[in-house]
Formats: structure tokens, C-alpha cells, sequence
């Protein structure tokens, strides 16, 4: 039997492409394998938002080259935000590589793995619905980004800004729904600016409002936000909407006013308080994750100090941290200098990290003893993982029944700073023995 084996770096939008892809070969004949070398076409999805990304493709993309030297007839195919649109320069670096195809742009390989099939195809990608969706799956919603962020990559890989019509969407959420998904995460780089581009200028409030009705659906959220879109319209349909989960992610990147025109993030930090502050009056409980960068170009002290201070402020759920790294061609590279040696970027990573880690255990204590509404999603070695409205990762001790899927009340006995344990109500919490990355004392309930 043909055979593919696809491999995934880098964010939800990747995962999202990549079982696009693997649908359309699944639906051709060919068979997902664990290892590249037993497969006939080998797919690497890549990420180069950091270099630490970049390099992990890199070192896949050199490790193929005997596979292809002992397997001439294999294809290998590079895919994602590794290909702009030029391709000279990959083609040259990586001659083995038969393909290079931009992010969501997979229709050349489909066709060729059509044709080596003897099949004809006639794919319209927006319309693929995984036959079989996983319990919580996403949907993304609008692709590219105009933002021009003076560090980021991406708007020079994905392209312009592209919102999928609202009745698409419901459609796929309804296909989704029916196939057994029960959450679904809608995406975009910047999701809060769903729809300015289409004729009737829907915006997310108007999707989130035409997706809730959709039977089997228990659960709706959306990534990323960008805090000078996130709207009172939208908040208000979160709040509104009981499907819509009470978490928002919602990036600062830096504390430092001076470092945010660096980055031309166009919001103050004052202003991004006040929303804090508005999306917690409006939605109740509502957790609220970020992005950071730290040691971006001429972060003093101080400036990293002010990224500090919001942290202990705001006392965000999640922090994504991140180190700066130079992207070739983005304007930061080009007009800015990357001045902050790499020993302090790590050691800025570190005490975000640090303060982080008490922050969110902090939190999640206070989770213990409670009871919760999970949705579980698998089953991981001897437990049950779901997560709550407000996206914490629980893991459910002491049952073998069948939950996939399955929304369920749980009791809380442990919490630790990235994950919670609890117990389906009425099963005693000391049969359970999980050992959490940082234990809290049980609290009473
Ligand atoms: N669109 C989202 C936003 O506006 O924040 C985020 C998408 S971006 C692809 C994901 C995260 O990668 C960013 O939030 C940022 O923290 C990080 N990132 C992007 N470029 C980076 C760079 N050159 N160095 C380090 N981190 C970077
Ligand atoms: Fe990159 Fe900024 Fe666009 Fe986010 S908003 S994808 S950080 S350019």
C-alpha cells in the first residue's frame, strides 16, 4: 500500500493544514506511517517563527537526504513557513526535496500523489472535513496576516489576510459536529479580525453567534487576539454564548511602551490594562493566556523589568515566552539592531518562566477542592485527559470507563502549575496516584 508520513512543527494553523493534507492522501489510498523511511512521501510542515524552529527542520531536512539517496523514487516535501515565494535558494540548500509548497498551498502534491495512484482528483481544500475529527479539533477561519509586526515572519509566508465565508464554516462545524467533534477552536493569526474583508463584513461576534446553534457542538473557542481588535461585540458574545469557553489568548508581547513602537504592536500598555480589565468585568472567570518576547532589539533593564511587572499584574493563566530571534527579510532585521546578547535573552526567559510557574500555581490552587466541567479528550497511559471552559489540562484518575468525548463534572485533589488531577464525584481521591510537576496541599472543598 502507498504510504505517507507527515511530520508537524510550529502552531495550530500547521496542525490544522497538515490534517487538511493527510485527509486528502488518506482519501487517495495511502496509509499514514510512524517512520519517514518506510514511507513514499514524506511531508515535513515547518515553522521558522524562531530559529529554534527552523533549526529543528533544517535537522529533519538533512537527515532525509540518505533516505532519498538509498530510495530515489520517494518524494519528500517541504511545506509551510519555511517556503516564501521564491524558492531558488531552498532548492539549492536542499536538492533532495522534490517539493516546496507555501502554507495551505498543498494542491501540487495532492495531484502528483494523485496521479501516482492512477487517480484523478478534483480537491477543493476548503471543503475537506477529517472523516473521523478528533474530539477537539480545529477550524481556521481567516488565513494570513497585514500586520507587519517588525519581528514576525509570518505575514511574508502566509499572505495577505483571507476570511472564510460564515455559512462555509457553519457548514464544516456542522460536518465536524456530526463526524463526532465536540469542541472546535477557531483560527486565525489574528482571529479577532475575522470578516473586514468579506462583502458583508461579518465579524467573529456575528460567527461565534452563527456556529453556537450547531447540534453536538458542546464547546467553541478561537486563537490568537490581537488586543487592538478584541472588541466589546466579542467579548459580549463570549460572554453570552454558553458554548463560547470563558479563555481568551491574548499576546502583549512586551511591558515597555518603547518596546511596543519597536515592535509596532499599536496599543499602549495602559491600553491593553483596561482591556484586561473590561474582558474580566465582562466575562466572569474568564482565563487569560499570552505571548511574550523577551530581549527584543535594545531591551534594556528596565524595559524587561515593565514585561515583569504586567506579568505580575495581569497574573496571566499561560505565558508563551519566547526569546527574540532575528527573522531574515522581517523589518526588525533590516532597520534594528539585535543587540541583547543571547545569555541575557536566556536568562530574561528564565525569570519570566520562574515567576510564571508561582503565578499559575497560585491559580490553580485555588482550583483544588472544586469541582469542574471538563470535556475529556483522550486517554493517556492511566488516565483520562480532558480540559475546563477555562483550558486547564486535567487529568481524571480511577476510571475505566469509556469518557472520550464525554463532557463530565470532576473533583480537583491536586493542582500544580501546568496541570490539575481530579476524580470522576463519589470515587475517593486516595485511589488515585498521579504525581502532578509541582504538588499543592489538598484544600478543603
Ligand atoms: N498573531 C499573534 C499575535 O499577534 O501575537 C501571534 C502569532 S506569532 C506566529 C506567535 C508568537 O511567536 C508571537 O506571539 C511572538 O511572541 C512569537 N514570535 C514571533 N516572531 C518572533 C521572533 N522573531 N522571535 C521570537 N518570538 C517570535
Ligand atoms: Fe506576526 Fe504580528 Fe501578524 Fe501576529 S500580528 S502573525 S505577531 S505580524
Amino acid at each position: 500500500m502507498a504510504s505517507y508520513h507527515l511530520w508537524t512543527v510550529g502552531c495550530q494553523m500547521n496542525v490544522a493544514d497538515s490534517d487538511r493534507l493527510g485527509l486528502s492522501l488518506d482519501q487517495l489510498g495511502y496509509e499514514s506511517v510512524q517512520k519517514a523511511e518506510d514511507a513514499d512521501i514524506v511531508v515535513l510542515n515547518s515553522c521558522v517563527v524562531r530559529q529554534g524552529a527552523e533549526d529543528k527542520v533544517v535537522g529533519r531536512l538533512d537527515s532525509l537526504k540518505s533516505h532519498k539517496k538509498k530510495n530515489p523514487d520517494a518524494t519528500i516535501a517541504l511545506m509551510g513557513c519555511m517556503v516564501g515565494p521564491r524558492t531558488d535558494a531552498l532548492r539549492e540548500r536542499f536538492p533532495h526535496v522534490d517539493f516546496f509548497l507555501r502554507p495551505q498551498d498543498f494542491t501540487a502534491l495532492v495531484e502528483f500523489a494523485a496521479d501516482r495512484q492512477g487517480l484523478s482528483c478534483d480537491t477543493d481544500q476548503a471543503f475537506l472535513v477529517p472523516s473521523q475529527p478528533t474530539v477537539s479539533t480545529f477550524v481556521p477561519i481567516i488565513q494570513g496576516c497585514d500586520e507587519f509586526c517588525t519581528y514576525c515572519i509570518v505575514p511574508y509566508r502566509r499572505g495577505r489576510e483571507t476570511s472564510r465565508p460564515v455559512d462555509e464554516l457553519v457548514r464544516e462545524a456542522e460536518m465536524l459536529a456530526a463526524r463526532g467533534a465536540k469542541e472546535i477552536t477557531l483560527l486565525g493569526q489574528i482571529v479577532d479580525r475575522y470578516g473586514h474583508d468579506l462583502p458583508d463584513k461579518p465579524d467573529l461576534a456575528d460567527l461565534l453567534r452563527a456556529i453556537h446553534p450547531v447540534e453536538g457542538l458542546e464547546r467553541i473557542r478561537f486563537l490568537t487576539s490581537h488586543p487592538r481588535d478584541m472588541t466589546q461585540r466579542i467579548l459580549d458574545a463570549v460572554a453570552e454564548l454558553p458554548k463560547a469557553c470563558e479563555h481568551l489568548n491574548l499576546p502583549f508581547q512586551a511591558g515597555s511602551d518603547e518596546v511596543l513602537e519597536r515592535m509596532r504592536r499599536p496599543y499602549t500598555i495602559a491600553q491593553y490594562m483596561e482591556l484586561i480589565e473590561r474582558a474580566r468585568e465582562t466575562i466572569p472567570g474568564v482565563a487569560i493566556s499570552t505571548d511574550v518576547i523577551v530581549g527584543f532589539c535594545g531591551e534594556t533593564d528596565e524595559e524587561f523589568q515593565q514585561t515583569m511587572d504586567v506579568l505580575e499584574q495581569v497574573k496571566f493563566d499561560i505565558v508563551h515566552v519566547a526569546p527574540y530571534s532575528t527573522r531574515p527579510g522581517t523589518i526588525a532585521d533590516r532597520k534594528l539592531v539585535d543587540d541583547v546578547p543571547p545569555k541575557v535573552k536566556i536568562q530574561r526567559r528564565k525569570a519570566v518562566e520562574e515567576l510564571q510557574e508561582r503565578i499559575a500555581t497560585d491559580l490553580n490552587a485555588l482550583l483544588a477542592g472544586t469541582r469542574q466541567e471538563i470535556l475529556i479528550e483522550r486517554r493517556v497511559k492511566d488516565a483520562w485527559t480532558g480540559r475546563t471552559r477555562t483550558n486547564k489540562i486535567v487529568h481524571v484518575q480511577g476510571s475505566d470507563a469509556n469518557l472520550e468525548g464525554r463532557v463530565v463534572d470532576v473533583d480537583i485533589v491536586r493542582a500544580g502549575p501546568w496541570s490539575l488531577t481530579a476524580v470522576l464525584p463519589g470515587t475517593d481521591a486516595a485511589d488515585s496516584s498521579s504525581t502532578p510537576i509541582r504538588e499543592i496541599e489538598l484544600m478543603p472543598s
